[in-house]
C-alpha cells in the first residue's frame, strides 16, 4: 500500500511492502522540498532550460541527503522514452553524463537509481529473495515497448528472479482522467493484446483517454509479476500540480520529480 511520508522539508510516498523488506530505501518524490523557483518550484530534478543548474544540483544533493544516498550515488538516466535496460552489477560507475536507457536494476547496496517524471509512470522493482532492486520510466511509448515486462525478464536473466519473489509498484502518473491521446497512441496500444480496453473514448473525435496505470498492472501481472504483488496510487499527476510536476498539465513547461529506490548501504545482497 502507497502511503505519504516525508523527510524534513522532502514530501514523498512511499509502498509499505517495501518498507517492511528492511533493506529497501526507496521514494515517490513530490515537487516539495526543494530549492527550485517558479514553474520548478521546488524540488526539480530535471536539468532543463529555465532553471537554474545551481538549484538542481543543490536539490540532488537534497535528495541524497534525506534518504542517506551516498554522495554522488544517486544514479539519473538519460530518458529517451525505449526500452533498453541497463544492469549495474559491477561497481555501479556509469558512463559520463548518466546512462542512455529507460531501466535500471542492480543487487549492489549504496546506488540510488533515479527516475525522473512528470506525467510518465515511474516504476519500482524489488526481489524480495534475491534482494535486487530496478527502477523504470515508462511513458507511452516505452509502455508501448513493454518496459515493464522488459525489466520482469532481465531480472529472471540476469539475477535468476522467480516472478513469485518480485513486487512492483507504479508510482503517481497522468490518470485516464487527463491523459488524452490521438490516432498513433491509440493504434499502437489497440494492437497489444488485452490492453484495448484501457483506452476510453471521449467526447473529442479522434481522441481517446488512456490508462497508463492500469496497461502497466496489467503488463506485469503478464509478465507474471503475481497480482497481490503489485501497489499503484491512485495520484494524477496533472490533477495535483500541487504536490507533482505536470508535463501535459505544465504546457510543457515543467519540472520533474524524482523516484527513486536502493538497496540500504551496509547489506549484503546474495549472490544469484
Ligand atoms: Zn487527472
Amino acid at each position: 500500500m502507497f502511503r505519504s511520508a516525508r523527510k524534513g522539508a522532502i514530501e514523498y510516498i512511499e509502498v509499505e511492502e517495501f518498507s517492511a523488506t528492511g533493506f529497501v530505501t526507496h521514494a515517490f518524490c513530490t515537487r516539495r522540498g526543494g530549492v527550485s523557483a517558479g514553474p520548478y518550484s521546488s524540488l526539480n530534478l530535471g536539468y532543463l532550460a529555465g532553471d537554474r543548474v545551481e538549484d538542481v544540483h543543490r536539490n540532488r544533493t537534497l535528495v541524497e541527503e534525506a534518504f542517506g544516498v551516498p554522495a554522488g550515488r544517486l544514479v539519473l538516466m538519460k530518458q529517451v522514452h525505449g526500452d533498453r535496460i541497463r544492469v549495474l552489477d559491477d561497481d555501479g560507475s556509469l558512463p559520463e553524463g548518466g546512462p542512455e536507457c529507460d531501466g535500471l536494476i542492480t543487487g549492489r547496496p549504496g546506488v540510488a537509481l533515479g527516475v525522473r517524471t512528470a506525467d510518465c509512470a515511474p516504476l519500482f522493482f524489488v526481489d524480495r529473495a534475491r534482494r535486487i532492486v530496478g527502477a523504470a520510466h515508462a511513458g507511452w511509448r516505452g509502455t508501448a515497448l513493454g518496459i515493464a515486462a522488459a525489466m520482469v525478464e532481465t531480472l529472471a536473466e540476469r539475477f535468476s528472479s522467480r516472478r513469485e519473489d518480485l513486487f512492483a509498484a507504479i508510482g503517481p502518473a497522468i490518470g485516464p482522467c487527463c491523459y488524452q491521446v490521438d490516432v498513433p497512441v491509440f493504434e499502437a496500444f489497440s494492437a497489444m493484446p488485452g490492453v484495448r480496453r484501457f483506452l476510453h473514448p471521449c467526447r473529442e473525435k479522434g481522441r481517446w483517454m488512456l490508462d497508463l496505470i492500469s496497461v502497466n498492472r496489467f503488463q506485469l501481472r503478464e509478465a507474471g509479476v503475481p497480482s497481490h504483488h503489485i501497489f499503484s496510487g491512485g495520484l494524477c499527476t496533472a490533477c495535483r500540480q500541487d504536490l507533482f510536476f505536470s508535463h501535459r498539465a505544465g504546457g510543457g513547461r515543467a519540472g520533474r520529480q524524482i523516484n527513486l529506490i536502493m538497496l540500504h548501504d551496509g547489506d549484503e545482497p546474495k549472490n544469484t
